[in-house]
């Protein structure tokens, strides 16, 4: 179901949050850092929190799916609906793993998530 906006403003600064403690631990624990450091640290942080932002909101456009289904390319018959499957998406942002909807037509075998 497609969450509302403040379902995903509250699932956002949670993820927006976790990464800021995870920073905030590594500069309790770390004695002067030089700059080089604190920058690697920042970055790879900043990955983290883009791939889950990307995530959770393709997650949530992917969450209506179309009724009716798509067409089978192989034989033109509307392709049932499976449920949501999980996926790695190689995105600029990173690898992100979502849930898709995934549709399938049983005469040639053949599975279809929609594309974006
Ligand atoms: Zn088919």
């Amino acid at each position: 179901m497609k969450r509302t906006r403040d379902q995903l403003r509250a699932e956002l600064l949670t993820e927006a949050e976790e990464v800021i403690d995870e920073l905030l631990d590594w500069h309790e624990g770390t004695e002067a850092p030089t700059l080089t450091e604190i920058e690697d640290v920042v970055l790879k942080l900043r990955k983290q929190l883009g791939e889950r932002m990307a995530g959770t909101v393709l997650e949530d456009q992917e969450a209506v799916h179309p009724v009716p289904g798509p067409d089978c390319p192989s034989c033109g018959q509307e392709m049932h609906y499976k449920g949501m499957k999980e996926v790695t998406v190689e995105g600029r942002n990173g690898t992100m793993k979502l849930e898709r909807a995934y549709y399938y037509c049983s005469p040639c075998r053949q599975g279809f998530f929609p594309p974006r």
